[in-house]
């Protein structure tokens, strides 16, 4: 393990971005946690007379994603004193914090083509030699970086933590076709031995291997209550701590992920294939897209198919 990652930068501050964001706070590396600008002020920023020109308006985002891992329950995940680690920002006053870190992960909306503008965003800012990678739930690493130089594919793969990173211990780890091996072996090594994750090497297919299983189990689970007219509690008690699952259960595990996001999974998988069984396997339901159009999209809005008290 020759590389040394002293500063990492994260950029989405949503629910997996500010989770991984706190790991590493935790192993004491200190992080650039990065969102978007907000287009409009909140109603108590109005009345405070503050305007969109204002840091704290600017910086809200990544803000309300560090303050957001004090209040996860069951109890505070993480130590005041570790999350001091995390240094705040948005995506257009400090870009120049790219600069300074050893690996950038990328962690925005499961949306190809926004995450190839933010590639190209961390292109013209990261050192050469930064390592970085994209907690992808299972878009293509190698479509990601096209448009990228040689210098940018060749330190670029696939990081894959999972939901909540705090206690999840896998770590999928996915070279594209230009990866160079010694960086691959440097993250396996670095996934293991500092992060304390249990690593597996993927080949770059749509959704990677956790996810193509995880997927296709929630997607039969959901199918079946419809055939078989049951409710969201019953599927729950039904796959949940009786299948030695005690927090996982179908519904809990969708408002974890975020339904939006479980959508753009899912149709990762229907979109790239070519098989029509696994394409209707895949299908989501019209009530769960419904439920996005609504916003009821599980814990981050405070109700999914059950609602956050
Ligand atoms: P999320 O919706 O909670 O957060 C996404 C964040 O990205 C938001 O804060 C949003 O403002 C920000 N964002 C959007 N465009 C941006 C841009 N151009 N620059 C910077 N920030 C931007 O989503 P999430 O659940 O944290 O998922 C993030 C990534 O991690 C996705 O690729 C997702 O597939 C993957 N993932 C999610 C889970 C899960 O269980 N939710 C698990 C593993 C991997």
């Amino acid at each position: 393990m020759e590389r040394n990652i002293r500063k990492a930068a994260v950029l989405g501050s949503g629910v997996m971005g500010a989770g991984i964001a706190a790991h590493l706070a935790n192993v004491g590396i200190p992080v650039y946690l990065l969102d978007i600008v907000p287009r409009e002020l909140t109603e108590e920023e109005s009345k405070k007379g503050l305007t969109l020109a204002d840091p704290v308006v600017r910086n809200r985002i990544a803000q309300a994603g560090k303050d957001r891992l004090l209040k996860e329950k069951p109890a505070p995940l993480y130590d005041k004193a570790n999350l001091d680690l995390i240094t705040v920002g948005n995506m257009e006053d400090h870009l120049s914090y790219l600069g300074d870190a050893d690996w950038i992960i990328e962690a925005v909306v499961e949306n190809l083509d926004v995450k190839k503008k933010v590639f190209e965003l961390v292109e013209a800012h990261r050192r050469p030699g930064t390592i970085v990678s994209s907690n992808t739930s299972g878009v293509s690493i190698n479509e990601m970086s096209e448009g990228r130089s040689d210098e940018f594919r060749k330190h670029f793969l696939g990081t894959h933590f999972f939901n909540p990173p705090r206690y999840l211990k896998l770590l999928e780890i996915i070279p594209g076709n230009d990866t160079d091996p010694a960086i691959v072996d440097y993250m396996m090594r670095f996934g293991e031995f500092v992060l304390g994750k249990g690593t597996v090497l993927c080949k770059d297919t749509p959704n990677f291997i956790a996810n193509r299983i995880g997927t296709y189990g929630l997607q039969i689970s959901i199918q079946e209550m419809v055939r078989l007219g049951l409710g969201v509690d019953e599927v729950d008690a039904l796959t949940g701590p009786v299948i030695g699952r005690p927090k996982s259960a179908t519904f809990r595990t969708l408002d974890v992920v975020g339904l939006d996001t479980y959508v753009h999974v899912a149709n990762n998988v229907k979109n790239k294939s070519a098989d029509d069984a696994e394409k209707a396997v895949f299908e989501v339901p019209s009530f769960v897209l419904e439920m996005v159009e609504k916003r009821w999209i599980g814990q981050k809005a405070g109700q999914g198919f059950f609602k956050q008290v």
